[in-house]
């Protein structure tokens, strides 16, 4: 976009399994205070649908913005239709944006939120200035989302960033996908959790600070799990740099050095030296932010 272009305004939708957040972005490109109300989802897709033009309306105050709406999981950009969402019971196969385009009849795009966050890091946080980029949150899940070329990469049919259903255990414990050992079942907060016998990351964290070696181990092991991961991931792709984003980050030093220690593992040095890995900068309001970003783009392509 050009210097001193008018901005396009934006109505961005961060849809999550418990949060519905909502925010209005002026000509200027300011986010506007963010609405949040808990997301009602037990009842299928039409009470969320409901919810979300309800609060993209007050947001709008009048106007004909673009609406952007991030998902907790894959879609189809093109046609706006989200595959499923594992947190969103119900939905499977939902033409969204048509649902709300018949509502609203404001121009609208569907994407994963994953590549939203990647895209509002890559504009505005941790990515600034890289090319080739990857944004990976470990948190009760973990996903990416990624950056090539400076554009949103999707896939051929919309389901790419899913790094954490990368196979790292063949004969570890069984993963909601129904596979086994994928890296979500024993690098997430909740495998995390669950191995250690606790009721969070967080109380894992805070055991192993305090000298508990089976806190520490399950720790040690996930980041080398993650660690690993990465590695194969800049080895794929040769990437400038990756943002690292959700709570099983705030673990402390340590799990963040042996993390370190085990990219060196899994990687070769060339594409190791070369990409910049990074706490994610922007923290929750990554995907509104990116939402915004995909508006002021090429709308029709990107
Ligand atoms: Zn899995």
């Amino acid at each position: 976009m050009k210097e001193g272009a008018a901005r396009t305004p934006v109505v961005a939708v961060d849809l999550g399994g418990t949060w519905l957040r909502v925010a209005a972005f002026d000509e200027a490109g300011e986010m506007g205070r963010t609405v949040r109300v808990p997301t009602p989802a037990a009842n299928g897709p039409a009470p969320v649908v409901e919810a979300i033009c309800d609060l993209a309306t007050e947001a709008a105050q009048g106007g004909r913005p673009r609406l952007v709406i991030g998902v907790p999981g894959p879609v189809d950009p093109a046609k706006g239709v989200v595959h499923g969402a594992p947190n969103l019971p119900g939905w499977k196969e939902v033409a969204l944006r048509e649902l709300i385009q018949e509502r609203l009849g404001w121009e609208c795009r569907v994407e994963h939120d994953a590549g939203l966050a990647a895209l509002g890091e890559h504009r505005r946080g941790a990515g600034r200035g890289s090319t080739n980029f990857a944004y990976v949150t470990v948190s009760t899940g973990i996903g990416a989302g990624l950056i090539l070329g400076r554009r949103l990469y999707r896939g051929s049919q919309g389901t790419a960033g899913e790094f954490g259903h990368v196979v790292v255990e063949p004969d570890g414990p069984r993963c909601r996908c129904g596979n086994r050992g994928c890296l979500e079942a024993v690098a997430s907060g909740t495998a995390i959790a669950e191995r250690a016998g606790m009721a969070s990351g967080a109380d894992v964290s805070r055991a192993a600070a305090a000298g508990d070696p089976n806190a520490q181990e399950v720790l040690d092991r996930a980041a080398d799990h993650l660690g690993r991961a990465l590695g194969g991931l800049l080895n794929l792709l040769n990437l400038d740099a990756v943002a690292l984003g959700g709570g099983v980050f705030n673990s402390g030093p340590k799990f963040w050095e042996r993390m370190v220690e085990a990219v060196a593992q899994g990687s070769f040095p060339g594409p190791r030296r070369h990409a910049r890995l990074a706490p994610a900068e922007l923290r929750g309001d990554a995907g509104l932010l990116g939402a915004y970003e995909l508006a002021q783009g090429d709308w029709a392509a990107d």
